[in-house]
């Protein structure tokens, strides 16, 4: 009898504030290059009414929650978790992967992240920690290279001094120079943002009165 082969599970992390056509083409992109069964978008839980990095108050997850909805409606292969922002407090990459590993049991999990997302976790304390439950797909993004990323294409396994099997996968997609803070930039100033943003998120943008002062 023949086995059955391992599903194959992306995850395509962010904070979604919006969520953009840049998110979705990485996610179509990776499904495509990497033969994936699905692919997963899972929404940060940052708590809202906190300002970000920039200063910027984020939107409240529900939201983006259903903003991602609403973006990934129409494609059989993409489905949206609420396991981040049902979890109180900060999400850690490392334990969202292991909570996908104990729900999808025995299938290979792939975590999608932009050229300057993989940044943040490759230089974490312990990365090895983390590939021992995923395989990272690092796309392309216009303004950040991927080059200096390459090192890390095989961990070291501190154990026995071996290399691991190549834990980072780097994709090559069509460049879009597209970044939610872009876009909240643009609607606060009055400029377009169609065709960046999928119609059915532009209309409920504009509808709930989003990122305007
Ligand atoms: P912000 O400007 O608020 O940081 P963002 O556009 O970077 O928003 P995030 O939610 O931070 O979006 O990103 C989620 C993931 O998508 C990250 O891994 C990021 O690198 C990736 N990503 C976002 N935009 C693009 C793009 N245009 N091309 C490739 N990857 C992207
Ligand atoms: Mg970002």
């Amino acid at each position: 009898m023949r086995q059955k082969k391992p599903a194959r599970y992306g995850v395509m992390g962010g904070t979604f504030n919006p969520i953009h056509n840049g998110h979705l083409v990485t996610a179509e992109e990776a499904r495509m290059q990497f033969a994936l069964d699905k692919v997963i978008f899972m929404p940060a839980g940052k708590p809202p009414h906190k300002p970000d990095r920039t200063g910027e108050t984020v939107l409240p997850a529900e939201e983006r929650y259903l903003m991602t909805v609403i973006a990934t409606a129409s494609n059989p292969h993409f489905i949206v978790s609420r396991l981040e922002i049902d979890r109180p407090g900060i999400s850690y990459t490392i334990d969202t992967v292991r909570s996908l590993n104990k729900i999808y049991a025995g299938a290979q999990i792939f975590f999608i992240t932009g050229a300057d997302a993989v940044w943040e976790i490759l230089t974490w304390k312990d990365p090895e920690k983390i590939v021992d439950f995923c395989t990272f797909i690092a796309a392309t993004r216009p303004g950040y290279s991927l080059n200096k990323f390459k090192k890390y294409h095989l961990l070291p396994n501190k154990n026995n001094n071996t290399a691991l099997t190549p834990k980072v996968e780097f994709m090559k997609i069509p460049a879009l120079a597209i970044s939610s803070t872009g876009i909240r930039r643009r609607i606060k100033a009055g400029h377009p943002i169609r065709y960046l943003v999928p119609e059915s998120v532009l209309n409920y943008i504009y509808k709930s009165g989003f990122y305007h002062e």
